[in-house]
């Protein structure tokens, strides 16, 4: 048996993706600056791109700029932010420990040019707390920025009632819902958000191409200088195929999103259900506030690694931590967030469903990873250590 599970990594381009962009790349090669016909054919099929994704986050067509992708998206939003701060003198920043190294990195550059930086907690849901956002909120606070799904173990964060907070005290306010655009409904007027990141790849779109919400008033700085392209806050000729595929995906995946949640589910609750029946294991992030395709465990004793690879060997594509920190050896610094001390954060395991899964591959995968956990620790020192009482059991 053949399982993608990995579809937080990425998505496989859906046919209507792959049909828009090579219509595009067939049909409309002008570069969209050109005055010429051929030039404005190619401008209407990107405003075209703008307008559709932005009604379907309920922004307005002026509100969206395009990008190369989730990460650009996220430092042209916190710089943004950051250099607006900067200008009123305010320059505290508010996030979470659990964000994608996109805003991690980026604050931890800011803090070097003198920028304060509160990364609240978790806890053990791998859920922020309105309340400690509302309480960390200062006079010089310039920005919140809270991602609206956790890349690694699922979590929905409450942005709706953060954004209400941030109105509130008059914060901007940047979400990072590269993990929910497509996959959650998404309506910026609503849920108070002033900017948000997302990415093509993500919801069955090409890689390479995302987009940047900002609200009209959020005076966004430029990373890429050039061209009066995205209304001179981003240079480059527009990727317009990439563009028109990214649209044609999310238009595709927001009208199946409410069948898919309702078909996922349940086979979600079902791994869940299978896998916490092996010995020493546990679910990573809260048990029902978590997108419906994600489920993350640790097991004691065995590296995260060496399962995967075993995984792969039995026709399974899933991950360990996220795809950025494999193949470094720190464990996952949402892992550790959560609570989860190193040994068994190393022993982790994420399986993001594919749309198309089913109660049998369920079955495989539990099959599988239960064969794979034994096999494992019955040569791992640890494991050794454990249950020879050399060392106590955490999970
Ligand atoms: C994938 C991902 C990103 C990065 O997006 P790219 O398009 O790959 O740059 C950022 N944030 C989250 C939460 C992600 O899952």
């Amino acid at each position: 048996m053949k399982i993608y599970a990995d579809n937080a990594a990425t998505t496989q381009m859906s046919r209507t993706a792959i049909d828009a962009m090579t219509d595009c790349m067939a049909s409309y090669f002008g570069n969209p600056s050109s005055l010429y016909t051929i030039g404005q054919k190619a401008k209407e099929k990107l405003e075209e791109a703008r307008a559709e994704i932005a009604q379907l986050i309920n922004a307005k067509p002026g509100e969206i700029f395009f990008t190369s992708g989730g990460s650009e998206a996220d430092n042209q939003a916190i710089l943004s932010a950051a250099e607006i701060g900067k200008r009123k003198g305010k320059t505290h920043i508010i996030s979470t420990s659990i964000e994608h190294h996109a805003v991690l990195h980026t604050l931890k550059k800011l803090e070097k040019q003198g920028f304060e930086v509160t990364l609240l907690p978790v806890g053990e849901s791998g859920i922020v707390s309105v309340d400690e956002v509302k309480n960390a909120i200062r006079d010089d606070t310039c920005l919140v920025t809270v991602m609206t799904v956790n890349n690694e173990i699922g979590t929905i964060q409450p942005i709706t009632e953060i954004g209400a907070v941030c109105r509130e005290r008059g914060v901007l306010f940047h979400t990072d819902a590269v993990q929910a655009v497509g996959h959650l409904p998404i309506d910026v007027e609503a849920m108070h958000i002033d900017m948000l990141s997302a990415s093509a790849h993500k919801f069955h779109g090409p890689k390479g191409v995302g987009f940047l919400y900002a609200k009209k008033g959020v005076r966004l700085s430029n990373l890429i200088e050039g061209g009066a392209q995205e209304r001179g806050k981003r240079g480059g000729t527009e990727n317009l195929p990439g563009i028109t595929a990214m649209a044609a995906a999310l238009k595709e995946s927001v009208e199946k999103m409410d069948t898919v949640a309702e078909r996922l589910t349940p086979i979600r609750d079902y791994l869940i259900k299978g896998l916490s029946k092996i010995p020493h294991s546990a679910l990573n992030g809260d048990r029902n506030a978590r997108v419906c395709n994600n489920v993350n465990f640790c097991f004691e004793g065995i590296e995260g690694e060496s399962l995967l690879i075993l995984l792969d060997q039995k026709g399974i594509s899933a991950s360990s931590g996220s795809a950025c920190t494999s193949g470094s050896l720190d464990p996952s610094h949402v892992l550790l967030a959560i609570g989860r001390v190193h040994d068994v954060a190393h022993g982790s395991l994420r399986l993001s469903l594919g749309e198309d899964a089913t109660l049998e591959e369920a079955d495989y995968i539990i099959s599988a990873v239960s064969e794979v956990v034994a096999y494992l620790r019955g040569f791992s020192p640890i494991w050794r250590d454990l249950t020879t009482g050399k060392k106590e059991f955490i999970l």
